[in-house]
């Protein structure tokens, strides 16, 4: 649970009167041990500042990061924070820009082995890697390689193997196939599920890719302009998309049967997040939008199991599917 406002633009802003962005508003989840739960949002909603505050490279402003029982803010002992930053870990969208290109593959997953202190001998570290290579669908060959040498599957292949060689128990994976081909994404999202199984993993799955997610998660969390809208389990939240904004995400999934082509675009901008609307973000974009929703926030409610931030639905005036 917990606010991010991003210092760094309000620099910018210097000289005209002082204004927080919020990033991040008032967002709060639980992921239980073992599911995947993924937030689902279009670009500048606000799900990788959310990955990044779990992380700790961003402090939040207000609330906080429990993992485990622990709230992260309260530990100040770095060998504490060094034990507890060993049990997650997190895999990035581009796994070019995330592997030093200067290392071989096998410094690179030996990285957090070391870092950790998990092995101290040279051959033992070698073996874990090699080890880590064949769990990701590589060889241990490769350890001498460079990651140049790899497509991106395989590169991304290789952030996983990173990511697992400090035996984490949770995974925050920020967009991790977005930047490969279609045929690969499906590989990479089947070794992760395969992983998950084989490790106990719990996932934490950022996309801008409602159909991505769809495969992979036990629950789904749209949202909008630094909240969620909605938040369910993923059948319920697929097949019976309750907020207007869900709904223009499930419609705009391409059809497969149908001809290949997205039914509906999702229509309109996402507005500045300097300035966002009043009442219901989503207000200028939606077509259900009354003058309540222009000066209202709507607050998540209960639906039989899903959360939803609507008045129309609140009101029952939001056609759903039946
Ligand atoms: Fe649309 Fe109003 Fe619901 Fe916002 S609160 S999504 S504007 S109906
Ligand atoms: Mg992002």
């Amino acid at each position: 649970d917990f606010d991010v406002s991003r210092p760094w633009l309000n620099r910018v802003l210097e000289g005209q009167p002082r204004l927080i962005l919020k990033a991040v508003d008032g967002v709060s989840f639980t992921i239980n041990r073992g599911e995947t739960l993924s937030l689902v949002g279009e670009s500048g909603c606000g799900k990788s500042t959310v990955a990044r505050v779990i992380c700790g490279l961003y402090p939040p402003s207000r609330g906080s990061v429990n993992f485990d029982g622990v709230d992260l803010a309260t530990i100040t002992d770095r060998n504490t924070m060094l034990a507890m930053r060993r049990r997650f870990q997190m895999i990035f969208q581009d796994p070019f820009a995330s592997l030093n290109p200067r290392w071989r593959v096998g410094r690179i997953i030996a990285e957090p082995i070391r870092s950790h202190d998990l092995l101290k001998d040279d051959d033992a570290i070698k073996a874990r890697v090699g080890e880590l290579l064949l769990q990701v669908g590589l060889s241990p060959l490769d350890m001498t390689k460079y990651p140049h040498e790899f497509s991106g599957g395989q590169r991304q292949r290789i952030s996983i193997a990173r990511a697992l060689s400090s035996n984490p128990e949770f995974l925050i994976c920020d967009e991790p196939t977005s930047a490969l081909d279609v045929s690969v994404q499906a590989q990479i999202l089947n070794l992760m599920k395969d992983l998950q199984r084989a490790h106990g993993l719990t996932y934490l799955f950022i996309s801008h890719n409602l159909a991505v997610v769809s495969h992979i998660s036990n629950r789904v969390g749209v949202m909008y302009l630094g909240r969620i809208v909605e938040i369910a389990e993923t059948k319920t939240l697929f097949n019976r998309p309750l907020h207007p904004y869900t709904q223009m995400l499930q419609s705009a999934i391409p059809d497969i049967k149908m001809s290949g082509k997205s039914r509906t675009p999702v229509a309109g901008e996402v507005p500045n997040p300097l300035n966002p609307p009043t009442g219901c973000a989503f207000h200028p974009r939606c077509p259900f939008a009354n003058e309540r929703c222009k000066v209202e926030r709507p607050e998540l409610k209960d639906y039989s199991g899903t959360l939803a931030a609507c008045h129309g639905v609140e009101e029952g005036r939001i056609p759903v599917a039946k």
